[in-house]
């Protein structure tokens, strides 16, 4: 790490709705670290991405987390890429380590810590074909579940699947599957998942999982449904919570609050 370097930072466009800075902080504060480390937000437009990343590490900051939308492009500013941010495409976590930049993705990680259980055994529904959904559906096939993957432009769920593996599903049998993932950004803008998506409200079972990436201050719509029919549903915060988590451990070498950072994230 650079000598001093204890800055670290959330890169996105728009970032100010972030909820990383509230988390880690929380975070560093909880274990002791608040006078010498610190987590901002800094939003960047996509062509001042690469400058400023490079100029980062003279700026006294020992990594940052990426977001939308950068994932793509932080891959490309880095001299070291982990294996999962190379295969995924992606990477949400930055290191600045010595002169060198290394690039991490704690998103399919952290997806598999939110989880109940093991997705081992699991028929799972992706749905997305975007940064997300590599990330998930990397992790589940990594794990050994059985993935299908619908998207509303075919072409890019088909592209994925040549690419990661997983099968496109043109239209999926909602009550077949373990594991229903919403990766798509539907929900975001108050879209109806149960229009813009192949499921239906009264299509959940008890004994399915249901995570929805996309997260708010109120359950999402979708989470609503699933838990109304009794299945078990996790929530776009758990996931963020749990990348950032391993994402405070990678630079600090701590072991992240979790129940602290999750406080901060649903304040
Ligand atoms: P992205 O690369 O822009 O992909 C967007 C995805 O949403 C695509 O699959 C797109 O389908 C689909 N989509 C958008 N509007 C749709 C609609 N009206 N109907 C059906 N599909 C629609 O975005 P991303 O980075 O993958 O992020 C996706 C979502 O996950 C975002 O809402 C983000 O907030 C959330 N997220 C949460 C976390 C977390 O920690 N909780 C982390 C990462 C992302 P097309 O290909 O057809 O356009």
């Amino acid at each position: 790490m650079t000598a001093g370097a204890k800055r670290l930072a959330v890169l996105g466009h728009p970032v100010g709705h972030s909820r990383s800075p509230a988390m880690h902080c929380a975070a560093l504060a909880e274990l002791g670290l608040r006078e010498e480390w610190s987590y901002e937000a800094i939003d960047l437009a996509p062509d001042e991405f690469e400058a400023r990343v490079r100029a980062m590490p003279g700026e006294g900051f020992a990594g940052a987390n990426v977001t939308v939308p950068h994932k793509g492009a932080a891959l490309a500013v880095a001299d070291e890429l982990s294996e999962a941010t190379r295969e995924i495409g992606a990477a949400n976590t930055l290191v600045f380590d010595g002169g060198e930049i290394r690039a991490e993705n704690t998103d399919a990680e952290g997806l598999l810590r939110s989880l109940p259980g093991s997705p081992a055994a699991a028929r799972a529904l992706v749905l997305g074909a975007g940064g997300a959904a590599r990330a998930v559906v990397w992790a589940l096939l990594r794990e050994g579940a059985s993935v299908d993957v619908w998207n509303r432009t075919e072409l890019r769920s088909r592209d994925l699947c040549a690419d990661l593996g997983g099968r496109p599903m043109a239209a999926p049998d909602q009550a077949s599957y373990d594991l229903i993932l919403n990766s798509t950004a539907v929900g975001l803008r108050g879209e109806s998942p149960f229009e813009e998506l192949p499921l239906e409200a009264g299509g959940f079972r008890p004994g399915q999982v249901v995570l929805d990436m996309v997260y708010g201050d109120e359950p999402t719509d979708l989470l609503r449904a699933a838990a109304e029919a009794g299945a078990t549903v996790v929530d776009g915060i758990e996931v963020l919570v749990q990348q950032g988590a391993l994402s405070l451990e990678i630079w600090t070498s701590r072991t992240a609050p979790l129940d602290t950072m999750r406080a901060a994230a649903r304040r």
